[in-house]
């Protein structure tokens, strides 16, 4: 089995190809401890996705490979993933204090809403949507994916996806194919969509004016999923758009430059 070593930033995503002389049947990995599936790619050769979260400390890892081949034979094999410090800046953001400091009413919403969100994305389905590489939901600069907030003098979490300015009611295409996971208005987010591509690859869109799709429906590369707004949290119209892969949180702009078969 042979793999190539690489190199990654904080938040990147990459694909790791493993190719064998050996007619293999399947192949399973093991990355910062999370259970990769590989996918077959051809004739001996698989892929999987390997995902970094924007806060794992740089340093040299070990995605550990096993496969199986004709009559239950396992070889294994591992290749070394270097990450690297992205450096990412600092946000100084002040906001009305109702959303900065939310109160005990607020509060017990976004414990809900979490916990919904979290049940509903641990539902991913177990095959692949994606076909060919993923597109832009919408035009524009991708701005923010994983700077330091400091909202209203306090440090907070991260900000996990990406920002993409635009007018009101632009129109935001699904990146690849999926099945809508959740949709719904929340405290911080606003008019949200949950995609899942499959595998655990999970795409969000935030602060949008409209949504077009409902919990369980189908959804094509490049269809109409919603319209670019400001609900939410927001301090002007922009499509918040977050990637999350094996519940690693990753640069959506890193998954636009994955080649997919
Ligand atoms: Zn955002």
């Amino acid at each position: 089995m042979s793999l190539t070593d690489s190199v990654v930033v904080q938040g990147a995503i990459i694909r790791v190809d493993l190719s064998s002389a050996a007619a293999l049947d399947t192949a399973t990995g093991t990355f910062m401890k999370i259970s990769l599936p590989f996918i077959r790619s051809g004739e001996g050769s698989f892929y999987t996705l390997a995902g970094v979260d924007l806060d794992a400390r740089p340093g040299i890892y070990t995605l550990q490979v096993k496969a199986l081949g004709p009559g239950g034979k396992s070889e294994t094999a591992a290749l070394k993933v270097k990450v690297r410090d992205a450096s990412f800046p600092r946000q100084k953001l002040t906001l009305p204090p109702a959303q900065a400091f939310p109160d005990s009413a607020a509060q017990a919403r976004i414990e809900r809403e979490d916990q919904l969100r979290n049940r509903s994305w641990s539902r991913w389905a177990p095959g692949v949507f994606w076909s060919g590489s993923f597109i832009a939901p919408i035009e524009g600069e991708m701005e923010r994916f994983g700077s330091r907030r400091v909202i209203n003098g306090v440090p907070r979490s991260p900000h996990t996806g990406v920002d993409i300015s635009a007018e009101e009611g632009t129109p935001v295409l699904a990146p690849q194919a999926g099945t809508v996971l959740l949709t719904g208005d929340f405290f911080f987010t606003g008019n949200s969509i949950y995609l899942d591509h499959g595998l655990g690859l999970i795409g969000m869109f935030f602060h949008l004016s409209r949504i077009d799709v409902a919990a369980g429906q189908i959804v094509e590369k490049g269809q109409v999923i919603g319209a670019v707004g400001q609900t939410g949290r927001a301090t002007g119209p922009h499509l918040h758009w977050g990637v999350r892969w094996r519940n690693t949180r990753i640069n959506p702009q890193s998954l636009l430059e994955l080649k997919l078969d």
